[in-house]
């Protein structure tokens, strides 16, 4: 991807992935996409300083781009191969979907405002991803075509694992998600193997909620749990 300020930016994000790898991000794959990928170009000009800082920030849409240390921790524990397809429910800023796109066969990723979703396909378009479908709709009905995917991340929280997502896991996939409460939730790795669906629990999080069929309910949006 073009970078317009050269230098700083280079050296902010190699100090986020030294720090990475303290909080046991080992996967190389994944810390060398995090390394290649200008986090900075997916938020506001205003907040260019802060990019490459571990914590979530805003962007369009009252939405926010995940910390760093999430996105690594949920692209790690998928184990991306190259032949995968990988169904993304949240494009957000188009953050994650990058570092999906450089490690996987294909993407699809879906977003349900549709500026935010334009947004990320111009940028992603602009540096050159040609392995990303975008979709504008509800990601908790999954993909409307029903393929299923090796991989599902589901980057907004939900009370519980929505169901068209368990269907649409192939079997030996790894889907992440957090799942729980409003505030709070535990970030989810869930195995399927034939008919079982194997959960691990990774860590507390907190993400913003997925409204949809089978998440939240919108008007609940600004209540607690
Ligand atoms: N991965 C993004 C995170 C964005 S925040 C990034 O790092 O930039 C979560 C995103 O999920 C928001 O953009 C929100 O609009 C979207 N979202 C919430 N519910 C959704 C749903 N049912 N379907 C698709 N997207 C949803």
């Amino acid at each position: 991807m073009d970078e317009e300020v050269s230098g700083s930016p280079q050296r902010d994000r190699r100090k986020m992935i030294r720090y990475l790898a303290t909080q046991g991000i080992t996967d190389k794959s994944v810390l060398d996409a995090m390394l290649r990928i200008p986090r900075h170009l997916f938020i506001a000009n205003a907040l260019w300083d802060q990019a490459y800082a571990d914590h979530p920030l805003p962007i369009e849409q009252n939405q926010t781009i995940s910390q760093p240390y999430i996105v690594a921790l949920m692209t790690q524990a998928l184990q991306i191969q190259k032949s995968d397809r990988v169904l993304e429910i949240g494009t957000g800023s188009g953050y994650q979907t990058a570092i999906l796109a450089e490690l996987a066969g294909r993407v699809y990723t879906i977003e349900r405002f549709p500026q935010l979703s334009q947004q990320a396909c111009k940028l992603l378009g602009a540096a050159s991803y040609t392995n990303i479908d975008y979709r504008v709709g509800d990601g908790t009905l999954g993909w409307p075509e029903e393929i299923s995917f090796e991989k599902i991340i589901v980057t907004a929280a939900a009370p519980e694992v929505p169901a068209p997502l368990l269907t649409q896991l192939a079997d030996g996939g790894r889907m992440v998600l957090p799942v729980g409460g409003r505030q709070l939730q535990m970030l989810l790795l869930i195995q399927r193997e034939n008919q079982e669906f194997i959960r691990e629990e990774l860590c507390a999080c907190s993400f913003l909620p997925l409204i949809g069929k089978e998440g939240w309910r919108e008007e609940l949006h600004s209540t607690t749990m």
